[in-house]
């Protein structure tokens, strides 16, 4: 048989057969994007999805293809009305940025780049490495800093914790294994107000939660040092080795701040790892009046931070700083391969990303988050943190201006924990729990429930560029109309509120 009467092989490009009918649909789907982020404030923050709607997703994997149009239709009617709403100017239920339209272009650029930051001789690395030399910076962090993008703060505080452990076992830990590295078990320490990923971080490491201490808070939420440093020299007598204290900068319930030149201090008389996370607070370092609060972030081994909270980068961005870099290739690169790169071609640039932290391919995150910073520069993204802790202290005056309200924690930043009164023959908790959900189905603001000591609490924790006061007011005005309809009806089932005002 000859070549020639052989099928010649199919093409099987993926490249659209004609570019302009796509381009044509691209213009179309950005334009709704456009309009979509033009127009949230006229939207339910959040509304509940139809059955027949999440069932629309159960079909089987398809063999044959859709038109892009319809695929853009089916994201438009079924997925964008019923996501979480963080872009919307009232969500406050959690710390989620809200994202912005110069981030959303940048991430369209960086996909049709298709760069795997993973490592080699490429701009979009030195494009990282001008957002960790920022980093270094704005943190006061020295020369030999390393800093690494990860998925979310979650993987940066793990990042962080397992480079203060083979900091403190040695490097031939990574090949004999903790239980087997000797020198004293090792145990953490963390606040009990910390976020539960330092936990998790503990038992993926291989430590176990158990090494972790809760150190108790103080009235503010804080870390108490007294108990600390107590618990520090507590476990030294008993032989075992504090490797890591973590302090957090902006607690998840009421955005705490602890002491960290407090927590500095105990973990240079014991020779522990000073690893901060600082998920969404550090980047208050852009903020005049949050600045001063982190005093002492500039002497942490490590700290974890995330653009995509108060940073405003689309998701995902989190970020691990590391204050010598030397410690993170001594945790996560293999000599063997980053030492024998070649310093020419496609292998220069050593060392890469993926000798800095568990990820071989990665996607560019630092685009987007170049793109934010660049186009909004530091002092906008500054004033809009400063920004969102005045809206908190604007909520909680009117909180401590409504008889029916009462404040359940001091406000130290941009969250504001409060609830409403009960009367004394109902159940407070169990009120505000409703008026939380009551509120999410109404569409008009979402805020969250936690426990304060305890207590139910709703939570407002306002993050987003796009809130006004305006907005703070709806929600209070909100929260006052469910809690008195449900006080009126109590006994009786309250049908949700369906209403939503603009
Ligand atoms: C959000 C947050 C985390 C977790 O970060 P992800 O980006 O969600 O993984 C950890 N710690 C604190 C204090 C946070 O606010």
């Amino acid at each position: 048989m000859t070549t020639a009467s052989m099928n010649p092989p199919r093409a099987t490009s993926l490249d659209p057969s004609d570019w302009s009918q796509l381009r044509a649909q691209g213009h179309r789907m950005l334009d709704d994007m456009f309009d979509h982020l033009a127009g949230l404030r006229d939207r339910p923050v959040w509304q509940p999805i139809p059955e027949t709607v999440r069932g629309a997703f159960r079909e089987p994997m398809p063999a044959e293809p859709t038109t892009v149009a319809e695929a853009h239709g089916r994201f438009m009617r079924d997925v964008l009305p019923y996501s979480v709403g963080n872009t919307h100017p009232r969500f406050m239920g959690w710390v989620h940025g809200g994202g912005t339209a110069e981030g959303m272009l940048a991430e369209m650029l960086a996909a049709g780049l298709n760069a795997n930051l993973g490592g080699r001789d490429q701009m979009p690395l030195e494009m990282e490495k001008q957002v960790v030399r920022w980093m270094a910076d704005l943190f006061g962090f020295p020369e030999t800093a390393g800093g690494l993008f990860v998925t979310g703060s979650s993987m940066a505080n793990l990042v962080g914790l397992l480079v203060a452990r083979t900091s403190a076992l040695g490097g031939q830990s990574r090949k004999t294994g903790v239980e087997n590295a000797g020198g004293g078990r090792l145990v953490a320490y963390t606040s009990q107000a910390a976020h539960g990923c330092i936990a998790q971080a503990m038992s993926i490491a291989g430590l176990g939660t158990d090494a972790l201490r809760l150190v108790p808070t103080d009235a503010d939420h804080r870390t108490d040092i007294v108990q600390l440093r107590a618990m520090v020299w507590q476990d030294m007598a008993a032989g075992l080795r504090p490797f890591l204290i973590a302090g957090t900068a902006g607690t998840v319930d009421v955005g705490a701040v602890d002491d960290l030149d407090a927590i500095a201090d105990v973990a240079r008389t014991c020779g522990a790892w000073f690893h901060v996370d600082g998920a969404y607070g550090a980047l208050g370092m852009l903020s005049r009046q949050v600045a001063p609060r982190l005093a002492g972030i500039e002497r942490a081994d490590s700290l974890a931070l995330d653009f995509h909270k108060w940073g405003q980068v689309p998701y995902d961005a989190g970020f691990i700083l590391v204050r010598d870099q030397a410690d993170q290739l001594a945790a996560f690169a293999s000599p063997a391969a980053y030492l024998s790169r070649h310093p020419r071609g496609l292998a220069a640039g050593s060392p890469w990303p993926c000798d800095l932290g568990p990820d071989l391919s990665r996607g560019f995150r630092a685009l987007k988050t170049w793109f934010t910073l660049v186009t909004h520069g530091t002092n906008r993204l500054g004033a809009a943190i400063d920004n969102s802790c005045d809206l908190a202290r604007h909520l909680m005056a009117r909180v401590l201006a409504e008889p029916e309200l009462e404040l359940m924690a001091p406000v130290a930043l941009n969250i504001v924990c409060f609830r409403l009164r009960a009367a004394p023959s109902q159940d407070a908790d169990a009120l505000n729990t409703e008026v939380v959900a009551d509120l999410h189905e109404s569409g008009i603001a979402v805020p969250s429930s936690t426990r304060i000591r305890g207590q139910v609490a709703i939570r407002a924790a306002i993050v987003n560029h796009r809130t006004v006061a305006g907005d703070i007011d709806m929600l209070v005005d909100a929260v006052l109309a469910c809690g008195r309809r449900r006080q009126r009806i109590q006994n009786t089932t309250v049908q949700p509120v369906q209403e939503f005002a603009a």
